[in-house]
């Protein structure tokens, strides 16, 4: 028996829960999930969370492991409903726009998180069951949320709120932003796939609907992720002193006696008035200020503009990382000041020239061409697929590096209206480049001509463009691309 308020065992026959402190009393809403429910055969959801008008977050045990663990159904408010006493599937209307919306909101739902389990981050867990997706996170180890959310009022808010700026690669919801742990805020304005000019603040304001309570829990569930994570930087940081100092005997500075070996922040700042610079690379200026200064340095600071830094962060340092320097000294740092006027000063570039293209899967056709390389031409025809299925590519070579800004597109079919309505099109691509970078965009569903931009100059030999999100024709299972133009 689970007390449907943590999700924690409960024992003997009270239904007061010891761990939580409260009666396990079951979620009332027919529209949340009914608490006891099994998922997957194997996780067991207790009372919603809370819920953003995008997704429903509960908590739930999952029974093979027997821990508690987060679930996060899609559940577009408004565009679906549920009577959790009839069923647990979640009903799209007939409308057709709406089952448009909810079906890419539902893959994009799945493909965040999928994305997210890439960039290394605690999603166990993603499958599609009662006519919606589920993606099951880590919940934390040894607070429900519920405690969190207590600490949280302590001051984890502070501490959350500061560590957005370091934890950019989070999980975000599908269509909004989810404001939780694991489904990480900070990036959420990526997680559009459009444009990355707004404030990761701003965007969940204009995006969410109220939920203090999620929210909170949310703060509280990343400042245990930036704790955790700083525990293990310490670590690392105080084991790479302890190791340098043990073969680096013959090094004056660090010529100790071995009793000071235990003392490794000592040795840092030492008593014959040396200092170790520290590496400020990627730190936020603020912090890195507070930091040397405290060692005793003395902090310049240089501004400039940078495509790749975000504004605040430093960019590199006058002097090298594990250099000694005396109290007193300054070292210069090298601020980045945001990337707005840097193409402005540089010279434009010349249009860029791919001489190769080549995709995922050509539909063959008798009397029809669908080669990739109808994209150059805008005349109607276009590029297709086998399949409607996000995944499939095209890919634009080059001899040499080419700078690219964005892309001219005609999407879809669209020798004609008919044509166009009949053919899968795409509503989302993720753009990777030769440079390791990667830039994700939405695409308008629409026969003209629109540009993509990038928002940035990319210098790249390649360009692979991946259907992250589509739109199913009303006839073809084929994704077509009419005219790709980089620019
Ligand atoms: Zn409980």
């Amino acid at each position: 028996m689970y007390c449907y308020n943590c999700m924690n065992k409960m024992s003997g026959d009270s239904n007061f829960c010891r761990r939580c402190g409260r009666n396990s009393i079951a979620d009332r809403s027919a529209h949340h999930l009914a608490p006891g429910t099994l998922l997957n055969n194997r996780y067991m959801v207790g009372n919603a969370l809370g819920e953003d008008g995008y997704s429903v977050t509960y908590i739930a045990r999952d029974l093979n492991l027997d821990i508690c663990v987060l679930v996060w159904e899609y559940y577009p408010m408004g565009r679906v409903t549920r009577d959790s006493a009839v069923s647990g599937a979640v009903i799209v209307g007939d409308d057709p726009n709406t089952r448009g919306l909810v079906s890419r909101g539902t893959d994009e739902f799945i493909a965040e998180a999928r994305r997210s389990q890439q960039k290394g981050r605690d999603v166990r867990d993603i499958f599609a069951e009662n006519n919606t997706a589920y993606v099951v996170t880590a919940a934390p180890a040894h607070e429900t949320p519920f405690e969190q959310k207590e600490s949280e009022q302590r001051g984890a808010d502070a501490e959350a709120k500061a560590a957005q700026d370091d934890y950019r690669d989070g999980f975000n919801g599908a269509e909004a932003p989810v404001e939780n742990g694991a489904f990480d805020d900070s990036s959420s304005h990526s997680g559009k796939m459009s444009a990355t000019s707004q404030k990761p603040e701003q965007t969940k304001r204009q995006t969410q609907p109220n939920n203090k309570k999620k929210k909170k829990g949310a703060k509280a569930l990343i400042a245990v992720s930036v704790v955790v994570v700083l525990v293990l930087i310490g670590a690392v940081v105080f084991f790479m002193i302890n190791g340098r100092k043990s073969d680096g005997k013959t090094d004056a500075s660090t010529a100790v006696t071995t009793a000071a070996a235990t003392k490794p922040q000592k040795d840092e700042q030492s008593s014959d008035n040396t200092v170790k610079m520290m590496d400020t690379h990627g730190m936020k200026l603020s912090d890195a200020q507070t930091q040397l200064e405290e060692r005793g340095l003395r902090v310049e600071v240089s501004r400039e503009h940078s495509s790749e830094v975000a504004k605040d962060y430093i960019i590199r340092q006058s002097v090298d990382e594990g250099q000694t320097l005396h109290k007193g000294d300054s070292v210069m740092l090298y601020v980045s000041d945001g990337a707005e006027k840097e193409s402005v000063t540089e010279e434009p570039h010349s249009a860029p020239y791919f001489s190769s293209i080549t995709a995922s899967s050509v539909r063959g056709d008798e009397s029809v061409s669908f080669a990739p390389e109808n994209v150059t031409v805008n005349d109607g025809s276009c590029w297709s697929a086998v399949s409607a299925d996000n995944g499939e590519w095209i890919r634009f070579g080059a001899e040499d590096n080419q700078w690219v800004k964005g892309v001219s597109i005609v999407n879809g079919n669209a020798r004609d209206n008919e044509s166009f309505q009949q053919n899968a099109r795409v509503t989302a691509i993720r753009f990777e480049f030769s440079d390791g970078t990667s830039i994700e965009k939405s695409v308008n569903d629409s026969m003209s001509l629109q540009n993509i931009d990038f928002g940035r100059e990319v210098k790249t030999s390649g360009m692979k463009m991946t259907v992250i999100g589509h739109r199913d024709g009303s006839v073809y299972p084929y994704i077509c691309i009419s005219y790709i133009k980089p620019y």
